[in-house]
Order: structure tokens, then sequence, then C-alpha cells
């Protein structure tokens, strides 16, 4: 969503209902053990589903797959988690949100964009956002995340300091998005200000197992061409992304054809940003030559079809980016414009909405959505072979859905069950790098009590 501009206040940071856990990171002992699943989607090798299946989990790494007898045979130092009604697919990849905006889910809906956020979102994050906000709406996204069977988090928001000290506290994956925007606010004030910070973040977080940075100009019309140019040196300097949202609407290529005669593609590629390092937001508004131009460039596309219907902003062409060989995500954007971070709910619209504006059933089969949110969200952050799918060598980022319900009955098709018939409700157990999370739907370290009253803390504060 179009967001972030000069409105936050520069009130003191508020510290009155922050109160950060220990980081637990370095007390998490990765583990060994077995998964015996009744059906496994490992997503590459493509269109494959594993019928009683294992995966051998060794310090937090997947071993093997094979079958299930063997697999216990072969490891009889293991324990099995058994899992005799779940299919079993990797880390869900939301590769675009604003996890801290979660505070602000149900606060305005079904308004038209401009009034949305000019007198309704601005005004609420003016007077509340501060690092115990980020912090703590950051929780709460992960806690949800962790409960619908997402692994891996793309975040863009103010405080990123806190965002990612949410996300590492967690266990949880991030690629954690350092904001820049040429207006001042309560994180920085100047362009050059926010990259310096940026690139302090930067070195904190370099070696860190979960978390990752890059850097995030927030979109064309709040950016200048100089920003650009030092977010992309930036990006060169430390070797990483840069997330940007771009043609979200409509309105966004009028207005900067009226101002400056081209579009903001064209502005953003005249600039040398074009090339497989950009991970672009939404692209609902594309000819066939920025088509083109995103494929020979290598550049990354971001789908979130749920927060474009809600904001009514136009449909993103999947269907035809993925026939030209662009490389296409899903990501839920915030739980303001959403209103979930469910991204099984994501990837079936994903499915549904290319089904749709393509006037062609076909497009965007089950397989393809969930590639959309797995083994595509890991080539864009370039770690295609660390998480993304189930094989041998990478991390055991593993999401098991119990498929006992009746609605899921009779299993013809795991996959257009996963994709067509589930949510994240149904999801039972998670594990990022072989630390279980979720078990049996009960969180085993995230205290939900602790976080619901800090939730509940900041509803009170909003709503006097
Ligand atoms: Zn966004």
């Amino acid at each position: 969503m179009r967001r972030h501009l000069n409105l936050l206040s520069n009130e003191p940071a508020e510290t009155l209902l922050y109160t950060p856990e220990p980081a637990r990171t370095a007390h998490i002992m990765t583990e060994s053990f077995i998964i015996d699943a009744r059906w496994i989607i490992p997503v590459v090798p493509a269109r494959t589903c594993l019928l009683d299946h294992a995966i051998v989990v060794r310090a937090g790494r997947i071993e093997s797959i094979q079958p299930s007898q063997g697999a216990r045979a072969d490891n009889p130092d293991l324990t099995a988690v058994n899992l005799p009604t779940h299919t079993v697919i990797p880390g869900l990849i939301n590769a675009h949100g604003h996890a801290a905006m979660t505070l602000l889910r149900g606060y305005a809906d079904d308004r038209e964009l401009m009034d949305w956020l000019e007198n309704h979102i601005w005004p609420a994050e003016a007077r509340h956002v501060s690092p115990a906000f980020s912090y703590d709406g950051t929780t709460l996204a992960v806690a949800e995340m962790i409960r619908t069977g997402t692994t891996f988090a793309v975040d863009s928001y103010w405080f990123p300091d806190e965002t990612a000290k949410a996300y590492a506290d967690n266990h949880f994956r991030a690629q954690v998005c350092m904001p820049l925007i040429q207006f001042p606010n309560a994180w920085a004030k100047t362009e050059d200000e926010h990259l310096q910070k940026a690139a302090e973040l930067h070195e904190q977080y370099r070696n860190h197992s979960l978390v990752r940075t890059a850097i995030a100009p927030h979109a064309p019309y709040t950016v200048t061409d100089d920003g650009f140019i030092k977010a992309k040196e930036q990006s060169l300097q430390y070797n990483v992304p840069i997330h940007l949202h771009l043609h979200e609407t409509r309105g966004e290529c009028e207005d900067a054809l009226k101002d400056s005669g081209k579009r903001p593609f064209k502005r953003i590629d005249e600039l040398g940003l074009m090339d497989h390092h950009l991970q672009t937001v939404h692209m609902t508004q594309l000819t066939e030559n920025e088509i083109a131009t995103l494929a020979s460039s290598g550049a990354h596309v971001v789908h979130c079809p749920e927060s474009n219907l809600k904001l009514a902003s136009g449909f993103c062409p999947v269907g035809g980016l993925l026939d030209a060989g662009v490389n296409v995500c899903v990501g839920t954007d915030s739980a303001a414009s959403n209103n979930n971070l469910d991204m099984i709910e994501e990837l079936r619209t994903a499915a549904l909405l290319a089904k749709g504006t393509a006037l062609d059933p076909t497009t965007v089969d089950a397989h393809t959505a969930l590639e959309l949110a797995t083994i595509n969200g890991a080539r864009m952050l370039g770690m295609a072979d660390e998480i993304g799918s189930l094989e041998p060598g990478k991390a055991a980022d593993l999401v098991a859905i119990d498929m006992a319900a009746i609605n899921f009955q009779p299993m013809h098709d795991p996959v257009s069950q996963v994709v067509y018939a589930s949510s994240g409700h149904q999801v039972s157990d998670v594990w990022i790098s072989g630390k279980r999370l979720l078990d049996e739907g009960q969180f085993t370290q995230l205290d939900e009590v602790a976080l619901r009253q800090r939730v509940q803390a900041w509803l009170e504060r909003m709503q006097a």
C-alpha cells in the first residue's frame, strides 16, 4: 500500500508499554529428528507429491527425504514426529509486508485510498508509532505468521532496528528493509540520515543467521533521484537488495507522467536500479515493453493480491509476467489493508485472481501458486540454495497442515487441497531451521498471554 509520507511525529520514543523479551536466539539449539508424514510436497522437484515419506533432519538441516520405513530403520538414533493425516510443505515466504501495522488491523476499512491514508492511517501513525509500537506490532505479526505457516517475512517499517530485534528474539527469518524517504520523520530526518542508519543496521546484522537487511526506498513519488542513486550505491556496497513499491496504482503512473513526462518504471530504469537486486512490489500497471524489460533485467515482482483488491489498486498481470520469465512472488502487504497475514489464503487469491484477469483457468495452477509463495520467494531473496523447497542440504523450514478435517475429504490431490481448500488455520506444526515453533497448534516459546496483554494496551491507547 502507499504509505509513509511526512506524518510521523517527532515526539520522544514511547517507553511506557515497551517490555522487550531478552534475546532467545542464542539459547535455541537446532534439532535432529524425523518427520514421518502422510504427504510431502517438496516444491522442488516440481509437481511432486510424496506419499508416506519421511524427512530426516540433523542439526536443523534436511539430510534426506525417503520412504518412511527406511528412514526410521536408517536413523534409529532419531525420534520421529508422526504426522499421519498431514501434508508437509516448505515454510511459506511472505515477500512483502509492514508487520508492525498489524496493530492497525481493522482500524479503518472500506475507504478510498487517499482518504484511508491521509485521514486515518497516517494520523494514527503520527500519534502512535514508536520503537515500542514497531516491536510489539512485529511480534504480533510474527505470532500470526507462525500460526498460519509462514517462516520468512520481508518487512519494511519505521524503527527497523526494533522490528529486526522482534524477528531475532522469536527465531523467525526476515529480510528487514531499511526505509528511505525524502521527508523527515521520527526515524530519520533526511535521506542521508536514513541511509546512514541503514548502513549501521547492515553492519549489526550482516552475519545474523536469520535476519537479513535490504534498502527500501518507499516509492518513486517519495524518494529523490539522488536518494535512489545513493540507495543503489549502498545496495552494491553491502550486496543487499532494493525493495520498492512501484506502479501500485494507475494514479501513480498518471501523476508521474504529468509531472515529469515519464512513467515511474522508466525513471527507475534510467537511474540504473532495474536489475536482479530490485524487488518491485505491486506492479498493477505494466506495458508489454515494461514486462520485457523486467524479464531481461532479472528484477523481481511481488504480487499482493488481497491488498490490491481491498484498496482497489488494480491487477498485477501475473500470468503474463510468468510467461515472460519474470520471477513473481506473493506478499500480504500490511494487515491494515488485507486484513490478515495468512499466506495460504494469499496464494489461493493469487491463483484465482490470475485466472479471472486472464480469463484462463489454466493460469497459475495449484503447483505454480505454491511456488510463488516458496521457491520464487527464495529466488528473490538470493536464498534458493537455503530455503523455499524441501531438499537435502536446505534448512529445515517446514510447515505441517493437518488434513483430517471433513473439508479436505476426499484427498484426491493434496496439492489441490492445500491451495484451494485450506487456510492457515489448518496449520498444526512449524519449524524454522529445525526449531519447532508451533507444536500441534501451540506456540513453543512465544508468550501468547503476554503478547495479548501488550496488544490490548495498544488498543486502549489508540481508542483513548
Ligand atoms: Zn506495502
